[in-house]
């Protein structure tokens, strides 16, 4: 009896440091700076009344047991502290439409830093999508693997014209080819990252060809679906559509696909670019 109770314990110690890490993982959400204000309805032009908006420029620091991954790497370090530099590397236009407010202090690479955490210490960069306040220092991380979908890295390179080809329209080419000779894991669909569950990647087209979004599972148990740009704020989901869609049918499917996932698993939905959810949960860690 003594020998069996024994053997039971050391059984319980084996599977617990043996245990799947699947929950032991926290999550950290942070801005690179704000776009803004301005009316909303330039973004959501279904919106039926004019209002001026702030938004974040969400970027997600994950702390895993496989090593830090980040989920979008937010605007280029060179549109730092001013108009001035915005309009030296983005297109004037984008500069005088979204207001950029990003400090040096705001960049991926300082956000990581003020968590302890160094830019080449990150072993997985997944990327949302090829547009410029998402992609934007993919170069600041050349030893990372970086994952995208294998049709957003085509549209990045030649977006559809009604999506803007401009070098510097909405897809910054230079965001890409700073970062062309890196490690790319090029995905078609959903992918579970650690093949734990613990962290996957959703494939959710519309907003571009090739939007991925993601989610993960906290210590706590908790699950948490980063929507990215498949849905950009509440009244997305109030059923005013984004604008800008590649497709609107795509969109609207992957944004009832993410609402499933919250109602069916009773999962948290943080949003891209939803100022007021930013206010209540960023700038900190879940876990
Ligand atoms: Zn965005």
């Amino acid at each position: 009896m003594k020998k069996t109770g024994l053997l039971a314990s050391m059984l319980a110690a084996l599977c617990i440091s043996t245990a799947p890490s699947a929950q032991s993982q926290e999550l950290y959400w942070a801005t690179s700076g704000f776009f803004g204000p301005f009316n909303i309805q330039g973004l959501i032009p279904t919106y039926p009344k004019a209002k001026d908006i702030t938004i974040p420029v969400s970027m997600w620091i994950l702390k895993h047991p496989k090593g830090v991954v980040v989920f979008d790497t937010g605007n280029n370090v060179a549109i730092s502290d001013g108009a001035d530099n915005c309009k030296k590397y983005w297109a004037a236009g984008s500069c005088d439409f979204l207001k950029p407010t990003q400090k040096r202090s705001d960049v991926i690479d300082q956000q990581l830093a003020k968590l302890g955490i160094k830019a080449d210490d990150v072993k997985v960069v997944v990327t949302s999508h090829s547009h410029l306040d998402h992609t934007g220092n993919i170069a600041l991380f050349p030893k990372a693997v970086h994952v995208f979908q294998k049709k957003e890295l085509y549209q990045g390179y030649w977006p559809e014209k009604f999506q803007g080809r401009a070098t510097n329209g909405t897809f910054v080419l230079n965001d890409l080819v700073s970062a062309r000779d890196y490690d790319f894991y090029e995905l078609d669909g959903d992918y579970d990252l650690f093949g734990d569950g613990s962290v996957k990647i959703l494939s959710t087209p519309g907003h571009t060809i090739g939007h991925q979004s993601m989610k993960v599972k906290l210590k706590s148990g908790q699950t948490v679906i980063m929507s990215q740009d498949a849905i950009w704020m509440q009244e997305n989901l109030d059923g005013y559509p984004a604008g800008l869609n590649f497709s609107i049918q795509a969109y609207t499917d992957s944004l009832n696909k993410l609402k499933r996932m919250r109602d069916l698993e009773g999962a948290k939905l943080f949003m891209a670019h939803d100022g007021d959810q930013f206010s209540k949960n960023g700038n900190k860690w879940h876990n």
